[in-house]
């Protein structure tokens, strides 16, 4: 084999090599979008670790809490906005946000909700071409109540050196419900017919 055939040898093979690459890259770029919307997906459904039960069960026409719908996106926004909350506002002791928030799923949706009520102020104050109450009203209304709120009903309290998880009430006694259930009314029944 002389000196050129060799070469063209090794061409042959190193380009071979390139194009195989690019197809393995491409084939692993597509398993990687499809393990990515399959944990989106588990996410969703309630992958994080406070996360229950979907109250709607399967029915898609019920709403779903904001935990269960967040992005990766609009975690990070929240934990963002609420560290800023807590650096600017710097809220006493008795009413401060701690860190492990996101463990708890009460305080998630409440937060979760005062940061849309405080986005929705801030826009309609920043849009408004006069004076405007809007933000205001969110710090009477929302913000404070907010975090008394989240301070007084939940077990949040003791979270302030060593996170406590939740402890989840206790669910409904079955026998109780089934007896309810046998003893109303079927659905249709107090309807008028047409
Ligand atoms: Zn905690």
């Amino acid at each position: 084999m002389s000196a050129e055939q060799l070469e063209e040898l090794v061409r042959q093979f190193a380009l071979r090599v390139k194009r195989e690459q690019h197809e393995v890259e491409e084939v692993l770029g597509e398993v990687l979008q499809r393990l990515s919307a399959l944990e989106q997906g588990q996410a969703r459904q309630g992958g994080t670790e406070a996360a229950a039960a979907a109250p709607a069960g399967d029915d898609p026409a019920m709403p779903s809490p904001w935990s269960y719908r967040a992005t990766e996106k609009d975690w990070r926004d929240l934990a963002g906005w609420v560290d800023w909350i807590s650096t600017h506002y710097a809220p006493q002791l008795n009413l401060r946000i701690w860190p492990c928030w996101p463990s708890h799923g009460g305080v998630v949706e409440e937060l979760a909700a005062l940061h849309a009520a405080w986005r929705a102020a801030a826009l309609a104050d920043a849009e408004s071409q006069s004076v405007s109450p809007d933000m205001a009203y969110w710090h009477q209304m929302w913000l404070w109540p907010t975090l008394d709120r989240i301070r007084q009903n939940y077990m949040f309290k003791s979270c302030e050196t060593d996170h406590t998880p939740d402890r989840a009430g206790r669910p409904t006694d079955p026998t109780v419900l089934e007896n309810r259930i046998a003893a109303a009314p079927a659905r249709d029944k107090g309807k008028m017919s047409t």
